[in-house]
């Protein structure tokens, strides 16, 4: 009988953004060595906060939100004691007319039922009949504006669809991914109501999930190693498996036979830090037919997301600035906020995510390949082939993926 190859007890995990956390920590807990490199001065990747000098707060490079319907996330969260807390089941919604324009609608989405959901979208049968076409062809392919002519422009697309598939998948809706679409709607769907609860980070992405997961995995005895890029793969050593948790590019520079996303979507945030803001603020607003998808408010910060941003990242950050405080200030009209802009900060996010049209999707990896060269090599990330959007989900199934695929070596 063959000897059995040696089984790996040490692990090298490239990268600390959250697949490389989630990796690590299942690594970690199932006994093996593991070390961790950052190229950055901190861990956490596109899911970070920073000291910003103009506001006076600790920010977050984007206002990061979780749905019910993201268990691997939310049980990551656990895992590492961080704290997401979820928002209430009635959130307002507004309709305006343009970027920095009058409201045309006012209403509330609700979250209690299925039914309490479409009496607040104002949905009828022929919505949800539209809506199991799309969830029940396993066929579906090519972009969503072709699969589904028409679907966008009923108002399930403009009241439902469009906004999710913007937030969740950060690519305008006709030219995303049907097939991806329809896989996130079949989750939502198996979810429940819950599912489209959003959960946002309690004081900030860095305390609510990183320090705690750094923490974590210290505790378990990882070596993270900040400001210490991987430049090159060590050579093959069969006690030690790699996982490459890395943006695709970096990815591809050490492993050139893999093939990679290419293309990115922007996401644009834009951080307000008023003198002081009256109570019972809505802690999430969604806005269509403007430039901000959504306004949140916490720990005095008013912040606005734009998805899908692209087209924004030449424009001033004045200018984008300007405009988004117009639009706080005629969404929330109830809470009087002064025309004179408070300390601002703008973050652009030029390659938030992979885009997620059919192109992309054609190009992501699986964790293992075991046609490459490098057979002790294990990827991860939000680019490489979950079946879901770029998102922390995404990056959590990675990450575990990727150490299961390690474990199942030993
Ligand atoms: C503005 C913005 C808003 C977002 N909003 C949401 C949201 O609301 N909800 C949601 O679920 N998701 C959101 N996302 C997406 C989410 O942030 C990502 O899906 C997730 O953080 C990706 O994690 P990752 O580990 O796959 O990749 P990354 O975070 O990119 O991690 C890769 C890490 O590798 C490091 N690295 C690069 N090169 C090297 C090297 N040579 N050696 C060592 N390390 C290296 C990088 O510094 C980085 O830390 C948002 C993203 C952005 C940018």
């Amino acid at each position: 009988m063959p000897a059995r190859p040696p089984r790996p007890t040490r692990v090298l995990v490239a990268g600390a953004g959250i697949a490389g956390l989630a990796a690590a920590l299942d690594l970690a807990e199932a006994g093996l060595t593991v070390e961790l490199l950052e190229t950055a001065p901190q861990a956490g990747g596109r899911c970070r906060s920073f000291d910003d000098p103009v506001t006076g707060h600790r920010l977050d490079n984007g206002t990061h939100v979780l749905l019910g319907a993201n268990p691997a996330a939310l049980d990551f969260v656990r895992r590492v004691g961080g704290r997401f807390r979820e928002l209430p089941a009635i959130y307002p919604a507004v309709a305006l007319d343009g970027p920095g324009g009058e409201i045309t609608s006012r209403h509330e989405i609700r979250l209690g039922s299925p039914v309490q959901l479409m009496r607040s979208l104002g949905l009828g049968a022929g919505d949800l009949l539209a809506l199991a076409g799309l969830l029940l062809d396993g066929r579906v392919n090519g972009p969503l504006g072709t699969a589904r002519p028409g679907l966008l422009s009923r108002k399930l697309g403009q009241a439902v669809l469009a906004p999710l598939v913007r937030a969740a998948l950060n690519i305008d809706p006709a030219a995303a991914d049907a097939r991806l679409v329809a896989r996130m709607l079949r989750r939502l769907a198996l979810a429940g109501p819950r599912g489209f609860r959003l959960h946002l980070a309690e004081g900030g992405l860095d305390a609510a999930l990183i320090a705690p997961a750094v923490a974590r995995l210290r505790a378990l005895g990882v070596c993270l190693y900040p400001t210490t890029p991987l430049d090159r793969l060590p050579p093959p050593d069969p006690d030690r498996m790699i996982v490459l948790a890395l943006p695709p590019a970096a990815a591809h520079r050490l492993l050139p036979n893999i093939t990679v996303p290419r293309t990115s979507s922007a996401i644009l945030n834009i951080h307000y830090a008023p003198d002081q803001l009256p109570p019972g603020m809505p802690e999430a607003l969604m806005v269509t037919g403007g430039m901000a998808d959504w306004i949140f408010h916490r720990d005095g910060i008013l912040s606005i997301t734009t998805s899908a941003a692209d087209a924004l990242m030449d424009r001033p950050a004045e200018a984008l600035a300007a405009t988004g405080w117009a639009e706080i200030r005629t969404c929330l009209a109830m809470a009087g906020l002064p025309a004179a802009m408070p300390p601002v900060r703008v973050v652009k996010e030029k390659r938030a995510t992979m885009r997620h049209d059919p192109g992309g999707e054609a190009l992501r990896p699986g964790p293992v390949d075991r046609t490459r060269p490098r057979p002790d090599v294990v990827l991860a990330g939000d680019w490489t082939a979950t079946g879901l959007p770029a998102t922390i989900e995404g990056a959590v199934v990675s990450g575990r993926r990727a150490a299961a695929a390690v474990l199942r070596r030993r």
